[in-house]
């Protein structure tokens, strides 16, 4: 990608445009949350980086990898419950992959880092209907798009896109097996899971950013978008 100033631009651009969008969310991962949890799960992700985009001022004269990981940071002391330090620690732990700038190389290796520490620190692994259910396939196939497939770094993203929306679709016929939803057991069963809601909505919007900087417009599959209905 282009030069510091650009992904440092890039980066304050996306977390403007994450915040905004889970702001309009936060009713609908809040009703997410209520079925399955404590209904706290919008005002989670609304707060947590509402307050990391309030930070723009600061965030202006760091490198792009000191902005994420401080968007690591803020959500760790802003965001209590399960996703707060899952999201936070998460960030906070693969924004060193991108000390050297933001690359396709990098960015996998950020993906891959920031899905192993959530999958370490939450201890979920696919199928238990949590946030790693959309991640997983995600982080898998943009790796291996921009690795095997050498597509270019948009369309990689568009493609991780669609798969973790799948994943997303994928929780609702699943009984939980993490975090709060477990304690229902079968009655979790026809539920959407809200982490791994609000991890599609993060990625969907790192990707408009991306079609805004890499200059490009890319497809996606709709059949993946008709995977998740909002049921209005
Ligand atoms: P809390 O469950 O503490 O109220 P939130 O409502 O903000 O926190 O977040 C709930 C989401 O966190 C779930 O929908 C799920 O995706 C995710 N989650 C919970 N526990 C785990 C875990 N152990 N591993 C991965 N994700 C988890
Ligand atoms: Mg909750």
């Amino acid at each position: 990608m282009a030069d510091a100033e650009t992904q440092r631009e890039a980066v304050l651009d996306a977390l403007d445009n994450v915040a905004e969008r889970l702001a309009e969310e936060r009713e609908y991962l809040t009703d997410l949350d209520s079925a399955i949890g404590d209904a706290d799960h919008g005002a989670n992700m609304e707060r947590g980086f509402g307050k990391a985009a309030d930070k723009r001022e600061e965030f202006v004269e760091m490198e792009p990898n000191e902005v994420v990981k401080n968007v690591g940071t803020t959500l760790i002391s802003n965001v209590g419950g399960a996703s707060g330090p899952l999201y936070g620690g998460s960030i906070m732990f693969a924004s060193q992959e991108l000390e050297d700038g933001i690359t396709a190389e990098s960015s996998v290796a950020f993906a891959e880092a920031y899905l192993d520490k959530v999958k370490d620190r939450g201890g979920a692994q696919v199928g238990a209907k949590t946030m790693v259910d959309a991640l997983v396939p995600a982080v898998h196939t943009y790796k291996k798009s921009v690795e095997q497939d050498d597509l270019p770094p948009l369309e990689a993203l568009a493609k991780a896109v669609d798969a973790a929306e799948r994943g997303v679709a994928f929780t609702v016929p699943i009984k939980a097996m993490k975090g709060r939803a477990s304690f229902l057991d079968w009655r979790s069963v026809g539920h959407q899971d809200p982490g791994a809601t609000s991890t599609l909505f993060i990625l969907e919007e790192l990707l408009e950013t991306a079609e805004e900087y890499l200059d490009g417009e890319v497809d996606r599959d709709a059949r993946a978008e008709d995977a998740v209905g909002r049921g209005e």
